[in-house]
């Protein structure tokens, strides 16, 4: 991915002679929103769909909002939480980014729509710009969904970079898709390696966190992200936002 990008992006095309890479520059999380042209390749094919990574065994009735997937009989794509469709679905489990499962929450608490209670999960989809959940967004989906938060953190074209388990002690990283390393100021950089449109690496993202390598309750070992949180309370502006179109 490394010789790739130095070879069709213009903002790596200096560090062509760049073999590791720990020897790369770090790219400011801001500096890519404004200036997203600099690391994308727009003859790059568009990522595939994905399975649903669904974090207990098969998934029930789950119904995915905002993020495109392959949809199935049990796991099924709609457009909002509004859709009549989804009703009669009768999802047994939802998964949406954060701010959209914010929007419900507030209109299941005013009484604007009926909902249906959840049987199983609720999985929040979060990402680099958006930030991880903090206590107080786990506390408030639970009183509203009374079912299990899983989060689950996704790329710029929406791959999977990490997911919680059952154990609920942090993010295990899926190690194809990201390498995240801790820098000496704190910050998280990402590098992303599943992303041909926009090869991206050591990006800081203005968020903290710690890695852990033991053994989880869960069994499995491969890495985790835990207690991430944003670093400076600087937001990122809307307009930010609709570029990466997010
Ligand atoms: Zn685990």
């Amino acid at each position: 991915m490394m010789s790739y990008a130095t070879r069709e992006t213009r903002f790596y095309r200096d560090h062509h002679s760049t073999k590791e890479l720990i020897d790369l520059p770090r790219v400011e999380l801001l500096d890519y929103l404004r200036h997203p042209e600099g690391f994308e390749v727009e003859s790059a094919p568009v990522h595939p769909r994905q399975e649903l990574a669904y974090p207990i065994g098969r998934p029930p009735r789950t119904a995915v909002l905002g993020q495109e997937i392959v949809s199935g009989i049990r796991v099924r794509h709609f457009h909002s939480y509004r859709s009549p469709r989804l009703a009669q679905f009768a999802p047994e489990a939802l998964a949406a980014p954060s701010d959209t499962i914010r929007a419900l929450a507030q209109s299941i608490e005013e009484g604007e729509i009926q909902w249906k209670p959840l049987r199983h999960a609720l999985i929040v989809f979060n990402d680099v710009v958006r930030g991880a959940l903090s206590a107080e967004d786990r506390d408030y989906f639970w009183k509203v969904f009374q079912v299990p938060v899983f989060e689950q953190f996704r790329g710029f074209a929406g791959e999977l970079l990490g997911q919680e388990c059952e154990a609920h002690e942090g993010m295990h990283l899926q190690q194809a898709n990201v390498i995240v390393e801790q820098a000496s100021d704190g910050q998280l950089l990402f590098s992303f390696l599943r992303n041909p449109r926009t090869p991206l690496f050591r990006m800081a993202t203005n968020l903290t966190g710690r890695l852990a390598y033991g053994r989880c309750d869960c069994g499995s070992s491969t890495p985790r992200l835990l207690d991430v949180c944003r670093r400076t309370a600087t937001p990122v502006s809307r307009r930010h936002l609709a570029v990466v179109n997010l």
